[in-house]
């Protein structure tokens, strides 16, 4: 199978996944979509309300300020991949709950394994905490961290930039380092990061 065969496997089991509770409440899935080729991907958390009505992710408030922000480094939206850990709703956006994320993650970690991305940006502490179970965003936004064969590059979420003029600052500026980290040679070290568990090891 090639790549797009098996991304377009994974997005129609997502569409019909039941493994969790989420399922349930939600109206439409949201696989993930863009430049199944790109060196960047930008994951963040669950859907919210506009994503669940369109099954599309970064559609709402947040996805506009990130095609904002990344028009303002020359990228289009569709030059790369958006996706998120969670691929139902959470009712009333809550925090998505453990065994949750247990069923969801093999398929985002599939998505990574057959896009193999350069970069991957994660956008808040939950995205963060997904790739590194001792990360904090306040601390390591904006420090690029080798974890296995990728390097993921933590980011504030827009939704936060939204709420908070400073972070919108921290955020915009971070955001332009994507461009360096996209086109030098990046050499880092591993950076002895702790893996969520064992079976994302074999990913990572
Ligand atoms: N917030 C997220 O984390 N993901 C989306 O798709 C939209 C908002």
């Amino acid at each position: 199978m090639n790549k797009l065969e098996v991304l377009s496997q994974i997005e129609k089991a997502v569409k019909t996944c039941k493994k969790c509770r989420l399922c349930k409440g939600a109206k439409n899935a949201v696989p993930g979509e863009g430049d199944i080729n790109s060196k960047v991907v930008f994951i963040g958390e669950a859907p919210g309300a506009n994503e669940d009505e369109q099954g599309r992710p970064f559609v709402g408030r947040a996805g506009k300020l990130l095609d904002d922000m990344l028009r303002g480094i020359g990228l289009k939206r569709e030059s790369v991949w958006i996706g998120n850990i969670i691929k139902h709703r959470p009712p009333e956006n809550r925090s998505p709950m453990a065994d949750e994320v247990r069923a969801c993650s093999p398929y985002l970690e599939a998505q990574l394994k057959a896009i193999n991305p350069k970069i991957i940006v994660t956008l808040g502490k939950f995205a963060l905490e997904f790739f590194d179970k001792e990360g904090k965003i306040s601390r390591d936004h904006g420090v690029p961290k080798k974890i296995g064969n990728f390097i993921v590059y933590p980011l504030y979420h827009p939704a936060a930039a939204l709420r908070n003029p400073a972070v919108d600052q921290v955020l915009r500026s971070e955001f332009r380092k994507i461009k360096t980290l996209l086109s030098s040679p990046i050499e880092l070290k591993d950076s002895g990061v702790v893996k969520k568990d064992d079976r994302q090891m074999t990913l990572l």
